[in-house]
């Protein structure tokens, strides 16, 4: 019987490399505040130890020069590397980036080029992409593209964009859209400005991280820049999405355990009315509540990595997006319970649990509103049922079907009473 919740110790010892590096090398850089410019200077030479490690760019398969190494260890990986917003820069597996080289793009694999994913469009519903406006049509070997898109992300320091356009209006938006790319010089394109957000509210032009909002106007790129097949957006959207969620949420799990680390460290630092704040019941409900909520979505999130790996994206479709609102929520609710037990100091920006917390609250709206994932779970259960006209635990209705079937048995029971 195959039942096993441990790391085989040889990847056991990479994940514990990777903790005191992330720990030692990556955290202090946070505190910088460096520009992009500058990030990407600074994370070089670790950039050269993770490769020298054979960490660089793991979620690649192996072809593409990646470690093959299968979502239960990427999960592992990400659990560590979401602590810190320069991390997955640093082991070159940042979203979108690693999303898109998922989709087989060669150039983003050393690190030097940068991709954005420009979907959303600020006026259609991006939870409904069967909505989707902009438009790619073929004159002679090239494409024509029209739309306006925001919050593409880093689609202002991007060297190219990839686009989801409707390239054929006569069919279903899931056979009729497509991936194409194109590089960020191409006339047409305008680059209008990187939109501010409660993440970063005096964003300024440019800032890695940024979401840009891009009007496309007549941009013509080769026919040789699709990806994939003429109407194969959708499903490499998905192929793309599947693992990028599960990276997600392990990126988030790493960000819940940094928080609750400072919420446990100041319990038991902090004394207030006659004890610490780790003797007050209230806090260790919150300690005891954070622990047994990231375990689940630990476990559910592994489980759904497992399932991945086991039976591919379709199959782990319900688990997918279960972590995905699921672990959004923990995220959410430790970072808020760490800040409460620091008080004035964890609202204030002397803790990275206010940008934390800034940055926590996206995770409820990017990759589908929870609601939207909450529908798909929700469908999939209830087609396991069907509708009945007594409900199949009626009390009364089963009694009567016992009585029946067992007829002869209470017959003798009433002989020998
Ligand atoms: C930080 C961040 C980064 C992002 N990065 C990118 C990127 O790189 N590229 C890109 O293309 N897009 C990106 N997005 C956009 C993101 O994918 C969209 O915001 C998301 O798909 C929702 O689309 P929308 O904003 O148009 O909201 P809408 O589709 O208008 O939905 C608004 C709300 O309607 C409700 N709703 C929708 N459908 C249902 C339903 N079926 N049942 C009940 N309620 C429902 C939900 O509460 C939802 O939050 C990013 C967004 C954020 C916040």
């Amino acid at each position: 019987m195959a039942w096993d919740f441990s790391t085989e110790p040889e990847f056991e010892e990479k994940l514990a490399w990777m903790r005191g590096f992330v720990r030692e090398e990556v955290f202090p850089l946070e505190t910088l505040d460096l520009t992009y410019e500058q990030v990407k200077v600074a994370v070089r030479p670790l950039q050269e130890r993770v490769k020298a490690e054979g960490l660089w760019a793991a979620h690649l398969p192996p072809a593409l020069g990646g470690m093959g190494f299968g979502q239960v260890r990427l999960g592992l990986m990400h659990e560590i590397l979401g602590q810190s917003p320069l991390a997955p820069v640093v082991f070159g597996n940042n979203a979108p980036d690693s999303g898109n080289a998922e989709v087989w793009l060669q150039p983003l694999l050393d690190g030097e080029l940068r991709s954005a994913f420009s979907m959303t469009e600020p006026n259609t519903a991006g939870s409904d992409p069967t909505l989707l406006t902009t438009s790619a049509v073929r004159d002679g070997d090239e494409w024509v593209i029209n739309g306006h898109k925001w919050f593409t992300s880093n689609g202002s320091v991007a060297d190219f964009l990839i686009v989801m356009a409707v390239t054929n209006p006569d069919v279903h938006p899931y056979q009729g859209s497509s991936m194409i790319i194109v590089p960020v010089g191409t006339p047409g394109v305008d680059v209008v400005r990187d939109v501010a957000t409660m993440e970063d509210p005096g964003t300024e032009y440019g800032r890695f991280g940024n979401h840009a909002e891009i009007v496309y106007t007549d941009v013509r790129v080769p026919v040789s820049n699709l990806v994939g097949k003429e109407g194969a957006g959708f499903a490499l959207a998905q192929h793309r999405l599947g693992p990028g969620r599960i990276h997600h949420c392990m990126r988030w799990l790493g960000q819940s355990r940094r928080a609750f680390d400072m919420l446990c460290e100041r319990a038991v630092s902090r004394y207030a009315h006659g004890s610490t704040l780790a003797e007050k019941q209230t806090i260790q409900n919150w300690v005891a509540d954070s622990m047994a909520e990231m375990q689940a979505a630990r476990l559910m999130t592994l489980q759904a990595a497992w399932k991945m790996d086991q039976e591919g994206a379709q199959a782990a479709r319900v688990e997918i997006a279960m972590i995905k609102y699921f672990g959004a929520k923990v995220l959410y609710d430790v970072i808020d319970r760490s800040i409460q037990v620091h008080g004035s100091l964890g609202f204030s920006c002397d803790l990275p649990l206010e940008s934390m917390y800034r940055a926590a609250r996206a995770a409820r709206i990017y990759d589908g509103p929870d609601e939207v994932h909450r529908q798909t779970v929700a469908r999939q259960v209830l087609k396991g049922y069907v509708a009945r006209e007594v409900p199949s635990e009626h009390i009364p209705t089963r009694r009567a079907e016992a009585q029946r079937r067992f007829a002869g048995l209470l017959e003798d029971l009433t002989v020998d009473a």
